[in-house]
């Protein structure tokens, strides 16, 4: 099915997704069906209340709450939908876009895949996606997340595989723009990048550790590899309320480290 696109001002279907909003701000991501009903402490909310109205629309309980019906963002779904793997999080799912450069049309290699919340992020700016996944269970789920979530037309930009990205790239998949990795030795895929990038080509590399980011970089000094660079991203709230406008007290302080370099081939293999 053809999922909605973001202000495209359709009335709600059965089978997309929403999201309640509480009095207290609670957000509930919720699949409406036919016949289906959202279960709280205040009672429920009859499915058939919500299709047929629009974003912005108001839902009351059988026991009197009010909830505010809006589509969920990308933001929203990640952080919410089913998943196996530890996935991605949105401060760290932008910024990979913007160092991998993704866009309309670019080719990504990404290992492994997970439960596709990178994989939903680099679709939805453009990319076409080879994914290879070991696990054949969250490969399935990554596959389901991103056809019910996005669509059929990013579904058929996704083709994920089985395979083992530590053992190779096929080259019958052809050169690739991007390769973008988040698996736990993403050194043992940079010699195998090297063969699948096109020169100008690009490698993002997504790790918890910094010893993981390190030995990235030792794979990347090897020769043909320029721009090397490691970051990571800190994302601080602020609470904003009145005369109380301050940072957040709680902050995420560690996710990941990004590391990345460009591909300018085997031409300049010793040289850099
Ligand atoms: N980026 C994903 C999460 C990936 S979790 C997201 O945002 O949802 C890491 C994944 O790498 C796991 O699913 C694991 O099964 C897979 N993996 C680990 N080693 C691999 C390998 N050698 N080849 C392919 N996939 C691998």
């Amino acid at each position: 099915m053809s999922r909605p696109r973001p202000g495209d001002g359709r009335p709600l279907e059965a089978g997309e997704r929403v999201v309640l909003i509480d009095g207290k701000r609670r957000r509930y991501l919720v699949t409406l069906a036919d016949g289906g009903e959202f279960h709280s402490h205040a009672g429920f909310v009859p499915h058939a209340l919500i299709i047929g109205s629009s974003e912005g629309a108001t839902v009351r309980s059988t026991r009197g709450a009010d909830y505010l019906v809006i589509r969920p963002t990308l933001e929203d779904f990640v952080v919410e939908m089913p998943r196996g793997a530890q996935v991605i999080y949105p401060k760290d799912l932008a910024p990979i876009c913007m160092l991998a450069d993704i866009g309309p049309g670019v080719r990504v290699f990404e290992s492994g895949v997970g439960s596709g919340a990178l994989s939903m992020t680099m679709l939805r700016w453009g990319a076409s996606i080879v994914g290879y996944e070991i696990r054949e269970d969250f490969a399935n789920r990554a596959r389901s997340n991103v056809r019910s979530f996005l669509g059929d037309d990013e579904a058929a930009r996704y083709d994920v595989q089985i395979a083992d990205s530590y053992a190779g790239i096929d080259p019958a998949l052809g050169a690739f723009d991007r390769v973008v990795l988040d698996l736990p030795e993403p050194w043992q895929v940079v010699p195998h990048a090297a063969t699948a990038l096109r020169p100008g080509g690009i490698l993002v590399a997504y790790t918890p550790s910094i010893v993981q980011a390190a030995q990235t970089r030792e794979a990347l000094a090897r020769g043909g590899w320029i721009d090397p660079r490691t970051l990571e991203v800190l994302h601080r709230g602020w609470y904003v309320e009145g005369a109380a406008v301050r940072p957040d007290h709680r902050m995420v302080a560690h996710t990941g480290f990004l590391t990345t370099a460009r591909w300018v081939g085997s031409a300049a293999q010793g040289s850099m």
